[in-house]
C-alpha cells in the first residue's frame, strides 16, 4: 500500500549525501532545521526509517520508533525552551501539501502564529 521514494530529499539527508543543522538525534529519530523557516523556531523531526505519511509510520513502525520519535520531539521543545507555546504540523498527500514523501513534523514556534489552515 505504501510505496517509500528513497531518493525523497530527507532520505538523502539521512544517508548523509546532503548537510542538514542537526538539532538533536536518537536511535531512530532526526530533528534538525527547516531550510525555509516560516517562524523563528522551525525544526523538522523525522524517523529514521522508511514512512512516508503519519498514518504510515503510526501503522508499521515499532513501538520502540513511535517512543523515540514522540521522545524527541518532547526533547526538542525542552532542549529548545518553548514554554511559550508552539505547533506540531504533519503534512500528509496532496491535500496536506506534503512535498517531501517521508513522514515529519514541524515544529513552530517563537512568535504567535496564525490561524491553523492557510489558502489553497
Ligand atoms: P512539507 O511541505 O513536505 O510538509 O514540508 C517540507 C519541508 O522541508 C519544508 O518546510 C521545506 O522548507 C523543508 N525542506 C525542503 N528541502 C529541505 C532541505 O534540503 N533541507 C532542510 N533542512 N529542509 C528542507
Amino acid at each position: 500500500m505504501y510505496s517509500y521514494d528513497d531518493q525523497n530529499i530527507f532520505a538523502r539527508i539521512l544517508r548523509g549525501e546532503i548537510p542538514n543543522k542537526t538539532v538533536l538525534e536518537s536511535a531512530h529519530t532526526l530533528a534538525f532545521e527547516d531550510i525555509a523557516p516560516q517562524a523563528p523556531v522551525h525544526v523538522l523531526v523525522i524517523p529514521k526509517g522508511a514512512y512516508i505519511t503519519f498514518d504510515h509510520f503510526a501503522a508499521e513502525a515499532s513501538e520502540a520508533e513511535i517512543v523515540d520519535f514522540n521522545r524527541t520531539v518532547q526533547a526538542v521543545i525542552a532542549q529548545l525552551s518553548l514554554g511559550d507555546g508552539y505547533r506540531l504540523i504533519s503534512n500528509a498527500g496532496q491535500d496536506g501539501v506534503q512535498d517531501v514523501p517521508h513522514m515529519h513534523m514541524h515544529i513552530l514556534a517563537g512568535r504567535r502564529l496564525g490561524r491553523i489552515v492557510g489558502e489553497a
